[in-house]
């Protein structure tokens, strides 16, 4: 008799940790219905123990992913073994909102979740327990160092002023680019260009203007780029792009429209207003090509071409006779 009070007085001080503990515990039995709800799950449910205790999981939380969740209980009553979740593979598994949203980054809590068999006195898996760690600080953490990372990741490839590609990052995609030709077969086209007496427009109209006028073209080159096309500020006014699956024809077509959407342009600031031109080289990435290198100064060659031939004009590299 006397140990069987000792038994229930160590139950009760058991029963106090479970309710005061700062981890969320229920209980399930067979049928999905709820035998322990504690404080935590009551806190941050707003639901009482009078309307948790007896009740399905399912009818207190609608929004339960139900096959999953039936699949991780039946794998700890059937294999008699802990199943764990953590927020990585999903957010929370149950989907309270944080009572005191000191993150702005988050209103909801993430969770890492277990569920782990309770035994009868037969050492049969007679409940199933579900222990919720809130874990939002750490995956709040996780999740702004991973923003930071990809973000330190973008500005150490992109060019501050236009937002495209740097040279640096650019040149590797071309090298890229042209280790893949002998894979996919298909024509991939290498065009340079740079804007015309720029020199005149800095010294005309400022600094300012200039740099409005590369960002005009930045602008006008993705409007008429597509997706997979590799756009590059290769230096100050002179910009590059790798046209992959794109034979001379057309290359051609797309500098063509490039170069009039540039000259009916109107570049704007501080109450002056100018229009420009630019000069195009396409090369045709070939056998002639040993290296990334060479196709580059083959484009090159060609836009010094059209600034030669006048300017405002798009020129294409010719393969001249081996010497
Ligand atoms: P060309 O038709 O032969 O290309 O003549 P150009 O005057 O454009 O000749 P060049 O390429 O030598 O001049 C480029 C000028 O671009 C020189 C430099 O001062 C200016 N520049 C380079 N980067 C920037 C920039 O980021 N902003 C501004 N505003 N000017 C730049
Ligand atoms: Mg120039
Ligand atoms: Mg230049």
């Amino acid at each position: 008799m006397a140990s069987e009070s000792t038994d229930f007085e160590e139950l009760h001080w058991l029963l106090d940790i479970i309710q005061s503990a700062d981890i969320g515990i229920v209980v399930l039995d067979r049928e999905f219905n709820i035998q322990i709800y504690n404080r935590f799950m009551q806190v941050h449910s707003d639901i009482g123990p009078e309307d948790a205790i007896g009740t399905s999981i399912f009818d207190l939380y609608p929004y339960l992913d139900d096959d999953w969740f039936k699949r991780r209980v039946s794998t700890v009553f059937n294999l008699d073994i802990p199943v764990y979740t953590t927020w990585e593979q999903r957010d929370n598994v149950f989907d309270f909102s944080l009572k005191l949203p000191i993150h702005h980054e988050t209103q909801c809590m993430y969770q890492n979740t277990t569920f782990v068999p309770l035994h009868s006195v037969k050492d049969e898996v007679e409940k199933v327990g579900i222990v919720v760690y809130d874990v939002t600080e750490t995956a709040v953490n996780r999740i702004k160092l991973e923003d930071a990372k990809d973000e330190l990741l973008r500005l150490s490839r992109t060019d501050r002023l236009t937002s495209l590609w740097n040279r640096g990052y650019w040149e590797e995609r071309l090298n890229d680019e042209f280790r893949r030709r002998d894979r996919s077969g298909a024509d991939v086209s290498l065009v340079m260009f740079d804007i015309d007496h720029f020199k005149n427009i800095n010294d005309s109209y400022g600094h300012q203007l200039g740099d409005e006028a590369i960002r005009a073209v930045s602008r006008i080159l993705l409007e008429n780029s597509r997706d997979i096309d590799i756009c590059g500020r290769y230096g100050g006014e002179e910009f590059a792009v790798v046209l992959p699956e794109t034979g001379l024809d057309g290359a051609s077509v797309y500098c063509e429209r490039l170069r009039k959407k540039i000259e009916e342009n109107v570049v704007s600031y501080g109450g002056q207003s100018v229009s420009f031109t630019i000069s195009l080289g396409i090369a045709l990435l070939g056998s002639q090509f040993s290296n990334a290198t060479d196709w580059l100064v083959g484009a090159d060659s060609a836009l010094y071409q059209s600034k030669e031939s006048g300017r405002n004009q798009t020129s294409i590299y010719q393969a001249g006779p081996k010497s």
